[in-house]
């Protein structure tokens, strides 16, 4: 998915918050994001918070559907272009094809993840198959490349076999990074852990965490208890660093959550829009060359093939200068 918000705002508003340097508990609510275009859809946003710019380098977390897809084109979202981050791509139903104007074609399914490293410049499209499942739901995470990384050559990666975790009634895939002595194939350019976890009805676990990664937990269902408070579904919880584990419970029914964490990225950043940069001057240089791209005047993004429809257009730059956000130091 795509940010596909018509007015985006950079990501300065409200207080900055600092990065923990030891284990807190701070509970952050999800906001209702309209997205644009002829399919509305309603995803909920936890990153950036107003309250939590980033975690670790993860800095954008869309939860959305499940969507009755039945029917319908689905998903259709036209080539789009990134910098400077990295799409996580990770499918609770459904399924959705991936194209992008480094070759790539791919169908993307539950269980597997498609990692998409934008660096210097690419352009993406997101598509239901003709063929789709029924129900549509999904995470659409980014996670930004720090500053020497930020201009690598574009590329794509599918990873179906992803190392699976199992203790009690905890069962985890995990996505990206390390945890609990397993690895991740997919490629990550800070240190990093992403983990999709479910827990059994009214299973109990610890998980092991590393104590110099800040962490925080989205609650992907209901019933997920997080350091013995209840999570609300759709909610995230931040539990700062210095954490060698987290006690995990499920409801009745069962819960399923996401755990994300990683080295804190004490970097200036500035997302607007599908960029990730570092100021307002590389923002408009990007915008600029987007729009210069759809007339075929800008090869920087590259394009998509055998893609039939025109590509989104950049939205309107704000009239005011954008700032970019810093963790500040601990
Ligand atoms: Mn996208």
């Amino acid at each position: 998915m795509s940010n596909l918000e018509r007015h985006p705002h950079e990501t300065t508003a409200g207080g900055l918050a600092t990065v923990s340097p030891e284990p807190v508990r701070r509970l952050l609510e999800a906001r209702e994001v309209p997205l644009g275009g002829t399919r509305a859809m309603v995803v909920r946003r936890t990153l950036p918070h107003r309250d939590l710019p980033t975690v670790g380098a993860w800095c954008f977390a869309d939860d959305y559907g499940p969507s009755d897809v039945r029917g319908s084109a689905g998903m259709q979202v036209p080539p789009h272009p990134h910098t400077g981050l990295q799409t996580v791509t990770w499918l609770l139903e459904g399924e959705v094809r991936h194209q992008d104007s480094v070759g790539s074609d791919q169908r993307v399914r539950p269980g597997q993840l498609s990692l998409m490293t934008a660096g210097r410049g690419i352009t993406h499209a997101e598509t239901s198959p003709a063929d789709h499942p029924p129900t549509l739901r999904g995470l659409q995470l980014w996670v930004a490349l720090p500053d020497r990384d930020r201009h690598v050559a574009p590329h794509f990666e599918h990873h179906a076999e992803l190392p699976l975790l199992s203790d009690g009634g905890l069962a985890a895939t995990l996505i990206v990074g390390e945890l609990a002595g397993q690895r991740s194939p997919a490629t990550a350019y800070t240190p990093l852990v992403g983990a999709d976890v479910s827990l059994a009805a009214d299973a109990v676990a610890r998980l092991p965490l590393e104590p110099a990664f800040e962490h925080a937990v989205l609650a992907v269902s209901e019933g997920v208890v997080v350091d013995g408070e209840h999570v609300a579904k759709a909610a995230m919880v931040y539990l700062g660093c210095g954490r060698r584990d987290v006690a995990l419970a499920g409801g009745p029914a069962g819960a399923r959550l996401l755990l994300l964490g990683g080295a804190p990225l004490e970097e200036e950043l500035l997302m607007w829009w599908n960029f990730v940069g570092r100021d307002h001057d590389e923002i408009v240089a990007f915008r600029t060359e987007w729009e210069a791209a759809r007339t075929g005047a800008s090869t920087r993004f590259g394009s998509v093939p055998r893609y039939d429809g025109a590509p989104l257009a950049a939205p309107e730059l704000p009239t005011v200068r954008l700032k970019p956000r810093r963790r500040p130091p601990r």
